[in-house]
C-alpha cells in the first residue's frame, strides 16, 4: 500500500513533564487520513500535519451521529521497543461496529499499517516514563452534506495520538461505583456491541449524576429487565465469586473488550474457572451477604484492571475485600502490563513491535 506522508513545518513542543500527562488533551504532530467515495472505495491513504478538519455544516455526522471509533496504545520498553497490543483486534471490532452503523469496512491490514506509519512518524512522542503510553484513537465519520436521515455516501476514516499519563500514579486503587437503575445504556437489538458516539453521550447523564455523589461511574443493568449485570462506563465487568470468576456473556448490549477477552485467556491458562453468563444482580447482592463476593474488577484499555472497592445496589452498599485490590485483580494487572510494556514474555504473540 501507498501511504503518503506530508510532514509538519511546524512540530509542537513534546510535553516537558511526563509525570503531568493527563489523558486526551494534547495530540501528536500527525494524524493518518484516508477517504471512501461510494462507488470509488477506500483511496488516498496519507500521514499529514494534525490539524482541524473542514466539515461542511450538512456532513451527516453532525446531524445523526453517524461515526464508529477504537482505542488502543503504544508502549515504549526499557530497550526503546514501541510495541502495540493486539491492535488487529481493534480494526477487527472497528469493522464489526462499521457493520452495525452501515459504515463500508475498511481493509484492517492496510489500517494497521497505516497506523504503524503514523507511529513511526511521531515515534518521538511515545511517553518514556513508567506506566505513561501512547493512546491511539481510530475513527470513521459520515461527512456526505445531506440532511436525510440514510447511510452517508462519503466517509473519512482518521488515526489520531495522545501521550497519556500513568492511569495508577499511586498503585492501584479501588473504584467506587453504583448499580444504575434509573437509565440504561443499550438493548439487544441496539448498538451496545458497536464503539459508536451515541452509546457515549446516551451514557453522559447518569455518569454524571453518578460524578455528583462522589461515585466514579456506574454499573449498567440489562435495558429490558433492569436485572443483568452489564458493564461500566468504558470497562467490562469481572466478579469472583467464591472462587470462580464471572463476567456477563456478549449477548448484544455490551462492548467486547480485548482487555476482557485477553482477561479471560489469561485466567484460564491459570486454571480458574471462568463463566461467561448472565449474572442477576440479585446473585452478587446474595454473594456478599453470603461474604462470597471476593472481588470485582473493571477491564479496559485505559486503565487495563480496575479494582472496585464499593459497589452499591439500592441500599445496599457492598464493601468489597476492605477496598482493597485483591490479588486476582493485582495478577491480572501485573501480568497484562508486564506483557504490554516488555518486561515479562509475550507467551499469548499479544504484542505487535511498530520499531
Ligand atoms: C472500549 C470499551 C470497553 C473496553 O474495551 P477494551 O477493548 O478492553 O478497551 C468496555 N466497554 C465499553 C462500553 C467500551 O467502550
Amino acid at each position: 500500500m501507498n501511504i503518503r506522508v506530508e510532514l509538519t513545518k511546524t512540530p509542537k513542543p513534546k510535553p516537558q513533564d511526563e509525570s503531568k500527562l493527563g489523558f486526551g488533551d494534547i495530540f501528536t504532530d500527525h494524524m493518518f487520513i484516508m477517504n471512501y467515495t461510494e462507488g470509488k472505495g477506500w483511496y488516498d491513504a496519507r500521514i499529514v500535519p494534525y490539524a482541524p478538519l473542514s466539515l461542511d455544516p450538512a456532513a451527516m455526522i453532525l446531524h445523526y451521529g453517524q461515526e464508529v471509533f477504537e482505542g488502543m496504545k503504544a508502549y515504549r520498553t526499557k530497550e526503546g521497543h514501541i510495541q502495540l497490543f493486539r491492535p488487529e483486534q481493534n480494526f477487527k471490532r472497528l469493522n464489526v461496529s462499521n457493520e452495525r452503523l452501515c459504515i463500508p469496512a475498511i481493509d484492517e491490514n492496510v489500517a494497521l499499517e497505516g497506523l504503524k506509519e503514523l507511529i513511526k512518524v511521531d515515534q518521538d512522542w511515545v511517553p518514556h516514563q513508567v506506566g505513561t503510553s501512547l493512546y491511539i484513537r481510530p475513527f470513521i465519520i459520515a461527512t456526505d452534506p445531506h440532511l436525510g436521515v440514510r447511510a452517508s455516501h462519503e466517509y473519512l476514516f482518521i488515526i489520531i495520538c495522545s501521550p497519556v499519563g500513568a492511569y495508577y500514579k499511586e498503585g492501584l486503587n479501588p473504584v467506587k461505583i453504583y448499580v444504575e437503575t434509573n437509565y440504561v445504556r443499550a438493548v439487544k437489538g441496539g448498538t451496545g456491541f458497536a464503539k459508536t458516539g451515541g452509546n457515549y453521550a446516551n451514557g453522559l447523564k447518569a455518569q454524571d449524576e453518578a460524578k455528583k455523589q462522589q461515585y466514579s461511574q456506574v454499573l449498567w443493568l440489562d435495558g429490558i429487565e433492569r436485572k443483568y449485570v452489564e458493564e461500566v462506563g468504558a470497562m467490562n465487568i469481572f466478579f469472583k465469586i467464591d472462587g470462580k470468576i464471572i463476567t456477563p456473556s456478549l449477548l448484544g448490549s455490551i462492548l467486547p473488550g480485548i482487555t476482557r477477552m485477553s482477561s479471560i485467556e489469561l485466567l484460564k491458562s491459570w486454571g480458574y474457572e471462568v463463566e461467561e453468563r448472565r449474572i442477576p444482580i440479585q446473585e452478587v447482592a446474595d454473594a456478599y451477604k453470603a461474604g462470597k463476593l471476593e472481588e470485582v474488577f473493571g477491564t479496559g484499555t485505559a486503565a487495563v484492571i480496575s479494582p472496585v472497592g464499593h459497589l452499591k445496589w439500592g441500599d445496599l452498599v457492598m464493601d468489597i475485600n476492605n477496598n482493597e485490590i485483591g490479588p486476582v485483580s493485582q495478577r491480572l494487572y501485573d501480568e497484562m502490563t508486564g506483557i504490554q510494556w516488555g518486561i515479562l514474555p509475550d507467551t499469548h504473540n499479544w504484542i505487535v513491535r511498530v520499531l
